[in-house]
């Protein structure tokens, strides 16, 4: 048990993903066949940790269990491989958050899950 929550926590700190041995495509999180070529012929791939803003939005209204992280940005990262990321931005002024700004993964605590304890950590992007 506790080798496999390392292994997946693992996975977390080093943003690993996914990298078609067919076609080359490179996906995050990881996929088992390749939605380019279709190929299952997958191999684990670390992920570039910087990218770019593609696209991103503002939530007014903070998620249940986020609300002292407001103003809540959402954005489409653009890994420098291609890869898409769905991912919170911090720390990041909101004069900095613009469509193409540049972005530096970061791992952070998500949240505390309520019945164990267990801290859940997550990826979070700040401008760089
Ligand atoms: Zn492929």
């Amino acid at each position: 048990m506790a080798i496999q929550a390392w292994r997946v926590k693992d996975r977390y700190y080093r943003l690993i993903g996914s990298r078609c041995r067919k076609c080359g495509a490179e996906y995050f999180p990881p996929v088992y066949r390749c939605r380019k070529c279709g190929s299952a012929d997958i191999e684990d791939r670390q992920m570039p940790k910087e990218g770019s803003i593609l696209t991103y939005t503002r939530l007014h209204e903070p998620l249940p269990g986020f609300e002292a992280q407001a103003p809540f940005y959402l954005a489409v990262v653009r890994l420098d491989n291609g890869a898409r990321v769905l991912t919170q931005l911090v720390d990041s002024p909101e004069e900095s958050v613009r469509t193409g700004a540049r972005v530096r993964a970061t791992v952070r605590r998500a949240r505390v899950d309520g019945e164990t304890g267990l801290i859940v950590y997550g990826y979070k992007f700040i401008v760089v």
